[in-house]
């Protein structure tokens, strides 16, 4: 017998079993390999690494390297493992992969309290709850279609689209310029009857955070059919591809019109080129990626375009005519749900009472903060079934972080690794201090306030 189900013996499933057996709780848990693996594993290990052998920064001044601090204090099983497999990687953690996952499913198989079953799960359990699915980005099909019908099929996503990133000095700065398409006010000003948008208007929105690359009719044809005719990576094993509404991949709103993409991303509304006094007949936006600006983020760009492709059709865009790209559009197998609109606290399904969600499909990012998200649902599920109030970890912590980017709502949800703006900024006259010097005293606010927290909640 057993009192907790978990599904995925993945990073999160591993290190939330580990935590419920550690707490008395007996853990049955299930994993499709070796029977079946997924497409990006290679070995049958569990808390397989699928990519890189690092667990990424380990200074404090970085957001994770204070998550890995913070997960080693409360006694975390994926920082002892690590710990104990590191090799030297510079300033991060990397780990002996073969080492890592031998350790890692050598606890699993062997803790007293921890019952490992072999097989994939094709549903949600009906009779076993509480019950904890932990089955990743890449969550086999028939598990993914079961949480889609319990959530909703819009609040399940399947892929991911990612636009490309180039760097800023590579833009083309005659041929563009910085404004936002709406400041506050403007938008109302602009609605009013007859109200034409004059560069007046725009400019009293005082806000730069777009740069735009105007396009004229011509150019904006051209570069339609071009974006329709390019060379895209096959949809290989998913014909059923579906996208969060607001994701679309611009090839696929090309394909829908021509004047698609004029109506959605490269709307022209409430912009004016400073240079001719008009709004041009379409634009690309350009966000940046970092404070410093160093790198651009092309809004709305998605793409399955292959690599060069990328780099010929994008080469096309007013301003871009010689922009290097750091990182290319893509669009991957990624299973994650819309986690503030279908999560409740404890990370508990609002519409799924005993069902929780843990790690990447619950709408984090990254090896670390998949185990984090496992050590925390377990957490707050031990707390419940000794019978406590919840008490999730504070707010200034990483892990606190890992809980508000889960309650944090978005126009079109997206999975995030651990940053600063998942905490809370400092107040007072250390709001002032330097960036490293800011990032410092964040982690050590969040290693002060783990203390208490471990003490009276763990
Ligand atoms: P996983 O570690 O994937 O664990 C899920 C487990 O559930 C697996 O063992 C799987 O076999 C099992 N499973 C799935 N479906 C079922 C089922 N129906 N029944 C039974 N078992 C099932 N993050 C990084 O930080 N660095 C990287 O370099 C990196 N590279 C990545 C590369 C790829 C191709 C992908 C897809 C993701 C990558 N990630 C990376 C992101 C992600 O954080 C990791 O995939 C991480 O392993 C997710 O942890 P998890 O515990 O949520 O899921």
């Amino acid at each position: 017998s057993h009192d907790v189900t978990i599904v995925g013996a993945g990073l999160a499933g591993c290190e939330a079993a580990f935590q419920l057996a550690e707490r008395g709780h007996h853990v049955r848990l299930l994993e499709m390999k070796p029977a079946r693996r997924t497409p990006a594993q290679t070995s049958d290990f569990f808390a397989e690494l699928v990519c890189s052998n690092s667990l990424r920064g380990a200074a404090l001044a970085n957001a994770v390297g204070l998550l890995k601090e913070e997960l080693r204090r409360v006694g975390s099983l994926l920082m002892r493992v690590a710990d104990r497999t590191s090799v030297p990687a510079g300033g991060a953690l990397a780990v002996d992969r073969e080492r890592f996952g031998a350790e890692m499913t050598a606890t699993m198989r062997e803790h007293p309290r921890i019952t490992v079953e072999t097989g994939e799960v094709t549903e949600i359990p009906r009779d076993e709850r509480p019950v904890i699915l932990a089955t990743g980005p890449l969550t086999a099909d028939a598990l993914a279609s079961s949480i889609a019908e319990a959530v909703g099929t819009k609040h399940l996503a399947y892929y991911d689209a990612i636009a490309p990133i180039l760097s800023a000095d590579s833009i083309n700065w005659s041929k563009v310029w910085k404004q936002s398409r709406w400041g506050k006010g403007t938008a109302e000003r602009a609605q009013e009857p007859g109200r034409k948008m004059m560069a007046e208007d725009a400019e009293e929105s005082g806000d730069e955070a777009y740069v735009n690359c105007p396009f004229d009719e011509e150019t904006y044809r051209a570069f339609v059919a071009a974006l329709v005719a390019a060379e895209k990576v096959a949809p290989r094993e998913f014909e059923d591809v579906r996208y969060f509404e607001g994701c679309l991949p611009c090839e696929v709103m090309a394909e829908r019109g021509e004047r698609t993409l004029a109506y959605g991303p490269m709307k022209p509304v409430g912009l004016v080129d400073p240079r001719t006094g008009r709004r041009p007949h379409a634009v690309i936006q350009l966000r940046a990626e970092d404070v410093a600006a160093t790198a651009y983020n092309m809004v709305g760009f998605q793409t399955r375009m292959k690599y060069p492709e990328q780099l010929r059709v994008f080469r096309m865009v007013p301003g871009l005519e010689e922009a290097e790209f750091l990182r290319f559009g893509s669009v991957h197998r990624n299973t994650f749900v819309d986690a503030p609109r279908v999560l409740g606290p404890g990370m508990e399904m609002l519409r799924m009472p005993g069902v929780f969600l843990a790690g990447q499909v619950a709408g984090v990012e990254g090896y670390v903060e998949s185990a984090a998200a496992g050590f925390v649902c377990a957490v707050l599920l031990a707390q419940r079934l000794a019978g406590k109030p919840l008490a999730p970890p504070p707010k200034t912590t990483a892990l606190g972080g890992i809980v508000t980017h889960l309650g944090r709502e978005q126009p079109s949800y997206q999975p995030s690794n651990i940053t600063w703006a998942h905490l809370p900024p400092l107040e007072g006259t250390k709001s002032r201090l330097t960036k490293r010097a800011r990032y410092e005293a964040m982690a050590e606010r969040a290693l002060a306030d783990l203390d208490p927290w471990k003490n009276s909640a763990l």
